[in-house]
């Protein structure tokens, strides 16, 4: 049976941030194709606060451009964006003052779900909640939209986790991490607590180790002063690769419901043993055909910031003792992969004469591209000749399988209209967020106390040789990224 899709009520979203790169690419185009899915109740309004001057028609024409930019095919819709584009509207406001306050609390109207997305630099974090409060523009049913980076440790983390705390209850607050919403993030939970299949091998006693690989081929384009002062361990192990972990991980919730999965994904983060040192494997990339070097990119030619880190951990609980987890991320590098592997352990026997290959069922899912899952299995190779062995994936792509009228929504689109809807299932929960930077910070404190040099690794590679190394030390290795 389809469950159906839960409506969503009438709101106003403020985005602070309105005219900025994350508006612009992500939030307007999602909201457009949520608008055309017919979700965004008639008379729902989105209202951009920012600094730069502009009026309601000046705004109007930016995002339109925006969105036919970022939008995809769906834009060809003219009608439709024309439609969307009258529920926008614009205020000039400045976090740091008193500008525009007024005439935002004007604006706001009674009855309808007020939600405010700080899509601004996390030092305008409590600026924002502070006017909010003062001008009485937030209820107490509101919602606050927060993105990453939240916090760059522990210590500032608490600091952003206090002052938001001033003002709003934590569950007012959404901490977004865009990988919580993708497609086969959710299915993972419903392929593991929904199958028969999956879930009496999910523990130590099956799974040979656990692979989580987020590999992209862009370099730091043009973020590289944020990107500098935070490198690979902040901007994705801290928060992207350690969701990832957790929702692998953890064990079943009682019920689908916001507390109930993230206590579980909680238990996890705090079940993480230290990292070794000799179990850590930092990088940079050097120039190559895609471009110049990680220093030249930064335009700090003395730089360590790390673009690259691979790592093992264990989990120090009874469903995962002595299971390896294998977590690497980077940039530049051979091709853009998003993907946890879940790699069983082998037979033991093979009751087939000459077979010494090692089979093992690995069941892979993919986040990009082509979200989905395969699960490889052991077949006889077709063919007379006696029993040979093949290890062939079952393919499933959601686009093949759910067919093209399934039109899956972008991330940002579903955890938008989450917020609406009050679900913070798929948002990140205050001590979730600290617990994680718990784990982090003394990898982090330990590179800079002593001047780590990341090793290099050539452009367009699967990173360094040492990375290798960590996976063949343990006779193991990490699965391919195709090109
Ligand atoms: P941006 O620099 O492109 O835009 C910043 C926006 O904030 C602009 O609209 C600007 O007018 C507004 N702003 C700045 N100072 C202001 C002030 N004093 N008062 C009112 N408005 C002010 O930034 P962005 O790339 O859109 O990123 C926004 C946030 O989202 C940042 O925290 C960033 O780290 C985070 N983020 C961005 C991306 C992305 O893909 N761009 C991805 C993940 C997280």
């Amino acid at each position: 049976m389809v469950s159906r899709v839960i409506p969503v009520e009438q709101f106003d979203l403020v985005i602070f941030g309105g005219t900025g790169d994350l508006a612009r690419r992500k939030i307007l185009p999602g909201l457009f194709r949520r608008f055309r899915a017919g979700q965004m109740p008639e008379g729902s309004r989105v209202i951009a606060a920012a600094r730069s001057e502009m009026d309601d028609a000046d705004y109007r024409k930016q995002m339109m451009a925006a969105i036919k930019e970022f939008g995809g095919s769906e834009t060809k819709d003219t009608e439709s964006l024309e439609a969307f584009v009258q529920s926008l509207h614009y205020v000039a406001v400045d976090a740091r003052g008193d500008g525009g306050w007024s005439e935002l609390a004007q604006l706001m109207r009674d009855g309808v779900i007020r939600a405010f997305y700080f899509s601004v630099g996390p030092g305008l974090f409590g600026d924002l909640a502070e006017r909010l409060h003062q001008h009485a523009i937030a209820d107490r049913d509101s919602r606050i939209v927060v993105e990453k980076p939240f916090g760059r440790d522990l210590q500032s983390a608490k600091a952003l986790n206090a002052t938001l705390a001033q003002h709003f209850r934590e569950d007012q607050i959404y901490r977004i991490d865009h990988y919580l919403g993708k497609e086969t993030v959710q299915n993972l939970m419903a392929v593991r607590f929904g199958n028969a299949l999956f879930e009496p091998l999910w523990n130590s006693h099956y799974v040979d180790h656990i692979q989580i690989t987020v590999a992209e081929t862009v370099g730091v384009g043009g973020r590289g002063g944020y990107y500098d002062k935070s490198g690979a361990m902040r901007d994705m192990v801290q928060n992207h690769l350690m969701q990832l972990l957790c929702l692998i991980a953890m064990e079943a919730p009682n019920q689908f419901e916001a507390d109930a999965v993230r206590d579980e994904k909680l238990k996890v983060i705090r079940a993480l043993q230290p990292v070794d040192f000799h179990h850590i494997v930092r990088g940079q990339y050097e120039p190559g055909s895609g471009g110049p070097s990680y220093r030249e990119d930064v335009e700090n030619p003395r730089s360590h910031t790390e673009s690259f880190v691979a790592l093992k951990a264990h989990i120090a609980n009874m469903r995962w003792a002595g299971v390896p987890f294998y977590l690497r991320t980077g940039k530049r590098m051979k091709g853009r992969v998003s993907e946890i592997a879940v790699v069983f352990k082998d037979i033991g026997h093979s009751i087939f004469e000459g077979d010494e290959a090692r089979h093992r069922n690995i069941l892979a899912i993919r986040l990009q591209p082509n979200e989905g899952m395969d699960l490889q299995v052991t077949i006889k190779e077709p063919g007379p000749g006696g029993m040979r062995l093949v290890d062939v994936p079952l393919d499933m792509t959601f686009a093949d399988a759910l067919g093209d009228e399934q039109e899956v929504p972008d991330a940002y689109e579903r955890l938008i209209m989450d917020v609406i809807r009050g679900n913070q299932t798929l948002f990140m929960r205050g001590d979730e967020v600290e617990a994680a930077w718990a784990w982090t910070d003394p990898i982090i404190e330990a590179w800079e106390a002593r001047n780590d040099v990341p090793k290099h690794y050539d452009q367009g590679t699967a990173g360094p040789e040492d990375a290798m190394m960590l996976m063949h030390r343990d006779g193991r290795r990490w699965r391919e990224i195709k090109g």
